[in-house]
């Protein structure tokens, strides 16, 4: 029998809405504008309009969960009852209080909405977060103890999929699958191992899934990404009893068991001998694994193919896949075949017809969410024997993709002779760094713990509406040049004025560290509505690298040469660096990471180099998210430092030795990539280390790391203001490793996200903490 379409599945859609719904909504309910029950209201009408969009565009296999008033992760250790005590909680349904207070702290006062971090003074913190393997996106991290019990405290899956139900779909619920969801979780004790806990957490599961099954539910789609990690025995055991026990206490509810991120590798063992009925994987990061399954999956295995990128923005060639599958589809079999994404479309923009600004042949080659299901749609009937109904979008797929990679707008012949051109002269210094710290310290004359920022000054109502109405043509050029003008001089006076040694302009005209340089730099497009979850009720918007990189003009030279004019002291030129921008990007997918980031590096070079030439002495290039670029497997860990270091030597090398090369990294985990840190061969570094005490520096310390160092020794994420004393029993943690010559004061991280009253006061305390030091002591050497 010829089956019309291969089945479609989504795997998980954006629950943001297309207007960001449900940020404003969150945020009425936040500040007690609405009530409970229209947040839930409006929660529900994106389910349904989730579900009723999916429908129309031909989603056979429909999930429902998907949906998150905060987080997915969140929403878990609320159906399994793990909520620590400190948020009161003992038995019933975990009310919205208790849930947000997990995600946002339980704060009387909204201020900090959007803020990870520990309100002090607050009430209970929220719980921690980080970043869900290597996206964007952050989840919260579920908190266990080793005499932890588990109970079904939420109803949520099994109310959304009755939800659903009602409304005539019959839906594939979603759940993290209990192996990964312990893995994601952290005891206060490190040494006790969570998946000691898997067999108290399975029989929650049981319930769920035989409540589902109960209900109609035919599948359930449980979601163990870690098996794209690298996994010790214990682990994979674990996933072994987890699936074992499952599938015997549930036997007549299937498992579609979804792996996404990356390849299984040396998993696949352990993946293939689960007795679950389907397997997800994905094809897009790791299109090798499909020979391999198909040869190994037991005969009866659903095979789900993840081939539509859930991770970038770009339109697929269409018939180029057909030709791929077609093979792997003889071998196993029409019947047991689903198409879906490589990973949820949670990490996708909604939807790019919304997008009326982009020009047209960008635009073009673009799929969000909306059009990536719009896509599997086409290849399901393509696969299928339905492919001369598809027939014209099968030809505008290709003709597409033709366009784009033929475009005189993605290539330019400057930018490849460049390229061709970089060469070992361009990846170093001139001298050692040693040599230049001499060059540099006659030069600056700096005092020792020499007092800096990080760049960012607060971005106040006041800044972000000035911006605004800039935008809106409200302001006018000028207009909106004399007020940043304004805004800059008198930060750059009070600088001076409490006493702060090296200066900074502030960043007043930035919106955002990528999105400022991108704006400026030739390849890149912005968009209006592409909006993705960052966490919670945060959504940003990356910009989209479509075409080689180049830089124009001076980008920020104008404001450095502005901001030193006010001032005698030095002002640090502030820049992003290449992996930064190429990280936080949706990049182009026609040619390696490694080369657009090479393109970056030379575009940044020529800023440095004509800020060098106006005079600045020194020169910043965060690479904030260096380290989140990290692959997830330990073994593409070399390949990944190599080429990001190498552009960061690429964008730093080119000046001469007395003007001081400094970057900034947002985070404290060095010791796995120290060797990388140091490879760069920065002048000075910043790190974030207020809230580690400091220990973070050991790695430093153990590798004898040459050049400066900042540690940070005020928390910006928090609106604590601390005393000097504090500060300066930091500084002398830090100098039990550090040598007082390499030691610079700085806050954690820029001082954007908070308040002048908090900040003025803070910077004050922390120039007395150093001047404090700087008198009683007898400098080491
Ligand atoms: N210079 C930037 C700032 O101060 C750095 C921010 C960051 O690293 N996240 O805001
Ligand atoms: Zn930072």
């Amino acid at each position: 029998m010829s089956i019309l379409s291969l089945p479609v599945a989504t795997l998980g859609t954006p629950r943001i809405g297309p207007r960001r719904e449900l940020k404003f909504a969150l945020e009425s309910y936040w500040s007690g504008k609405s009530s409970e029950a229209q947040l839930l209201d409006a929660a529900a009408g994106l389910r349904i309009a989730n579900w009723a969009r999916q429908k129309s565009l031909g989603v056979t296999v429909i999930p429902s969960n998907d949906f998150s008033l905060y987080d997915h992760v969140l929403d878990t250790s609320v159906m399994v009852g793990a909520i620590p005590e400190i948020y009161g909680w003992t038995a019933g349904p975990p009310s919205l209080k208790t849930y947000f207070a997990m995600a946002r702290g339980a704060q009387d006062d909204d201020q900090h909405a959007n803020c990870s971090q520990t309100h002090h003074g607050h009430g209970a913190p929220a719980q921690n977060m980080t970043k869900w393997f290597d996206t964007n996106y952050h989840y919260m991290v579920p908190e266990f103890h080793s005499d932890q019990s588990f109970k079904l405290s939420s109803r949520k899956p099994i109310e959304e999929y009755q939800e659903a139900k009602c409304l005539g779909y019959q839906t594939r619920p979603v759940l993290i699958g209990p192996v990964t969801f312990l893995k994601l979780g952290k005891s206060a004790d490190p040494a006790f191992d969570p998946l000691l806990l898997l067999d108290r957490l399975l029989p929650v599961y049981v319930e769920v899934l035989r409540e589902l099954a109960r209900r109609g539910a035919e599948w359930v789609q449980l979601d163990e990404p870690t098996l794209v990690l690298d996994l010790d025995e214990g682990s994979r055991a674990a996933l072994h009893r987890a699936y074992v026990h499952l599938a015997q206490a549930v036997p007549d509810l299937k498992i579609m068991l979804v792996t996404y991120f990356g390849t299984i590798g040396d998993n696949l063992q352990t993946a293939l001998a689960l007795p679950v009925a389907g397997l997800h994987v994905d094809l897009v990061r790791a299109p090798d694994q499909l020979s391999a399954i198909a040869a190994g999956a037991r005969g009866d295995l659903v095979v789900s193919l993840g081939v539509i990128d859930g991770r970038n923005v770009w339109r697929s060639n269409i018939p180029a896949l057909v030709d791929r599958l077609t093979p792997a589809l003889a071998k196993l079999g029409m019947h047991r075949v689903q198409i879906a994404p490589s990973c949820s479309l949670l990490h996708v923009p909604i939807d790019v017809k919304l997008e009326t600004d982009l020009d047209s042949d960008v635009k073009s080659w673009l799929a969000f969410s909306v059009q990536k299901i719009e896509e599997l749609s086409t290849l399901g009937r393509a696969l299928g024997s339905d492919r001369a109904a598809v027939a014209d979008a099968l030809a505008a797929s290709e003709a597409a993709a033709i366009a784009r990679e033929t475009s005189p707008i993605i290539h330019s012949a400057a930018v490849a002779r460049r390229m061709v051109a970089i060469d070992e002269s361009m990846r170093r210094r001139l001298t050692p760094s040693a040599k230049r710290a001499d060059v540099q310290r006659a030069r600056f004359d700096l005092p020792i713990f020499p007092t800096t920022t990080i760049g960012s000054f607060p971005q106040t109502v006041h800044v972000r509406n000035a911006r605004a109405a800039h935008a809106k043509g409200k302001l006018n050029d000028e207009q909106y040049e004399e007020f940043l003008k304004e805004e800059t001089a008198r930060a750059v006076c009070w600088q001076e004025e409490i006493g702060l040694d090296v200066l900074v302009h502030g960043e007043f005209e930035r919106n955002d560290m990528v999105q400022y340089f991108g704006e400026h730099l030739s390849g890149f497009r912005f968009t209006k509505y592409g909006w993705v979850q960052s966490y919670g009720s945060r959504y940003v918007r990356p910009p989209i690298l479509f075409g080689d990189v180049s830089r124009p003009r001076p980008i920020t030279v104008e404001w450095w040469r502005y901001s030193q004019s006010l001032t005698k002291k030095p002002v640090k030129a502030m820049l992003t660096g290449p992996v930064t921008i190429l990280n936080w990007s949706f990049v182009r997918d026609d040619i390696s990471r490694k080369e657009v980031c090479q393109q970056i590096a030379l575009a940044i070079r020529d800023e440095v180099l004509d800020l060098e030439k106006a005079g600045a002495a020194m020169i910043q290039i965060d690479e904030a998210a260096l380290r989140e670029g990290l692959p997830l497997r330990k073994s593409q860990w070399k390949t990944y430092l190599d080429w990001a270091v190498d552009s960061f030597r690429i964008c730093s090398s080119g000046v001469a030795d007395e003007t001081q090369i400094h970057t900034h990294m947002c985070y404290s985990e060095f010791n796995d990539i120290i060797d990388a840190i140091a490879a760069m061969d920065a002048d000075v570094i910043s790190i974030e280390t207020s809230r580690s005490k400091m220990a973070l520096l050991d790695a430093f310390k153990a590798y004898k790391y040459p050049n400066g160092i900042g540690p940070g020794i005020y928390d910006i994420h928090s609106p604590r203001i601390p005393e000097p004393e504090e500060m300066k029993n930091l500084i002398m943690l830090a100098r039990q490793r550090l040598s007082d010559a390499q030691l610079w004061i700085n806050p954690d991280c820029g001082l954007k996200t908070r308040q002048w009253e908090e900040v003025r006061p803070a910077l004050a305390n922390m120039v007395a903490a150093a001047r404090h030091l700087r008198a009683i002591l007898t400098p080491q050497t």
